[in-house]
């Protein structure tokens, strides 16, 4: 970042923390879309007087309640559930839901931001949301989950609908939660609307959407590759997380002729030196999706390395996929990866590189596609899912690969359009600039509101 474009972006921070004090991962992002952002709007008055990016980095609101339970001992439990309208300039505000102990204000604000951007990236109308509970449902029965899915969906109703805001799945809510929250919608509204995306075939759910955000990922660094002069074939890839975007980017991976040698969650990671086929990935869904057990096991399964609480960044690869959880990537990782010899890195989890870690990646001049464009493929498939709701159709498989697969080469070639310089495309100001400049101009249209 140059000396002007820095004062810009310090400037811009400065009265964005004194109004959202502590939220530090909600600073990260913006930090992120401030420092490619300002300097494209600075010579364009009506962006900057009309103070677009301010009027973007503040929710349109922000729902908080309680969300009270009973478990299985019959002890009455309490969590917070929230829901950050972000920006609904362009379409119903879209975004997941999470269930996990780590969920604050500040995460979801910052993920509600980001799928702005993102949502605008796909082409689809959709404006940006997020939401979630700090209720943790590992280690809770069927039973439990189920009954705080309908407490969560109690109060939740009133805030969604199909051209409101349609919720759809996050870390820790799976197809599982998705039926329990639509179950309990469709009895307290006394209406079938599509009103969260997800959702199991049998109710209104679109093929494909579970593979998507794994699938999408991949093919984004598929066409970096290319625009490069380059392929997926034959690239050691190292994966991270073990969830719904992990294992369906090792499967597509695996379909263009790479080899996936690291699988982890929150207790450690494994390396297969031979690679993770389509047989030991099956092994991997079952073990999270069905018995919700420890990757762990797999190294007992396979006889491969398991190395306890580290992340697999250590391990030398061609190309990298972070597809956990945001800030799994820092400094040390991210030369680590360098030094080894990387030459990419697709953003299949939300921020899942630090700022500075970042700053490497750009610096070693390697390929870096962000989060907003290189995870778009899951959200793209949601909007599908929408539109085949309100028409009452169902689109087949071919179908919805060829539209997914479309989707994520025109985020490609919007990134192209606005981050390339002298040769080189700077991913992240491509996705950034070009995610910003459609909502903007819905809101300029909208006049002062
Ligand atoms: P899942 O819940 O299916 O899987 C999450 C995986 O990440 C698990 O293996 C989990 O391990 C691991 N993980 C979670 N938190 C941590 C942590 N603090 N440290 C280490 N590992 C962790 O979630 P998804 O696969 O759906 O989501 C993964 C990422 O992708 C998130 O950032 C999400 O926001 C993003 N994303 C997801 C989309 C989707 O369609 N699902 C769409 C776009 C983005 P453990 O089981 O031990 O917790």
């Amino acid at each position: 970042m140059d000396a002007k474009t820095e004062h810009l972006v310090q400037e811009f921070m400065h009265g964005l923390i004194k109004r959202n004090p502590g939220q530090t991962e909600f600073h990260q992002a913006v930090y992120e879309v401030a420092g490619t952002v300002l300097p494209f709007i600075e010579n364009k008055p009506k962006y900057k007087d009309l103070r677009i990016l301010e009027r973007m980095t503040e929710p349109d609101r922000i729902v908080i309640f309680r969300v009270c339970w009973e478990d299985d001992e019959g002890n009455i439990r309490v969590n917070r559930g929230y829901r950050v309208q972000n920006n609904n300039a362009i379409g119903p505000y879209k975004g997941g839901l999470r269930f996990h102990p780590s969920v604050t204000e500040s995460v979801l604000k910052f993920l509600a931001f980001e799928q702005t951007f993102k949502n605008s990236l796909t082409g689809l109308p959709m404006g940006g949301g997020k939401g979630g509970s700090d209720f943790n449902p590992k280690g809770k029965s069927d039973r439990e989950v189920m009954r705080f899915c309908q407490a969560f969906m109690s109060e939740l109703f009133r805030h969604i609908g199909a051209d409101t805001d349609v919720p759809a799945g996050d870390i820790g809510v799976g197809a599982r939660e998705i039926g329990y929250m639509f179950g309990q919608y469709k009895r307290l509204a006394n209406e079938f609307k599509g009103i969260l995306t997800g959702k199991g075939l049998e109710f209104g759910g679109s093929l494909i959407r579970t593979e998507a955000t794994g699938y999408g990922t991949v093919y984004f660094m598929e066409n970096m590759l290319q625009h490069a002069g380059d392929s997926m074939d034959g690239k050691v890839c190292c994966v991270s997380g073990s969830g719904n975007v992990a294992t369906y980017a090792v499967e597509k991976i695996n379909h263009l002729g790479g080899k996936v040698v690291t699988l982890s969650d929150s207790s450690g990671f494994i390396y297969d030196e031979a690679g993770i086929d389509a047989e030991k990935l099956q092994y991997v869904i079952d073990l999270k999706t069905k018995r919700r057990g420890r990757i762990s096991e797999y190294a007992d399964e396979f006889g491969c390395k398991f190395v306890a609480d580290e992340r697999p960044w250590s391990v030398p690869c061609h190309l990298a996929f972070p597809c956990a959880t945001q800030n799994e990537i820092n400094v040390q990782d991210a030369q680590l990866l360098v030094k080894n010899g990387c030459q990419g890195v697709s953003e299949g989890a939300n921020m899942p590189s630090e700022q500075d870690a970042i700053a490497i990646f750009q610096d070693a001049k390697i390929l870096f596609a962000p989060s907003k464009a290189a995870n778009a493929g899951g959200v793209a498939v949601s909007g599908l899912e929408m539109s085949q709701n309100s028409a009452r159709i169902s689109w087949n498989e071919v179908e919805l690969q060829d539209l997914l697969q479309s989707i994520m080469k025109s985020i490609h070639e919007r990134c192209v359009e606005y981050g390339e310089t002298d040769g080189r495309v700077d991913y992240l100001k491509g996705a950034n600039v070009a995610g910003f400049v459609k909502v903007a101009d819905a809101m300029l249209a909208y006049g002062v509101v």
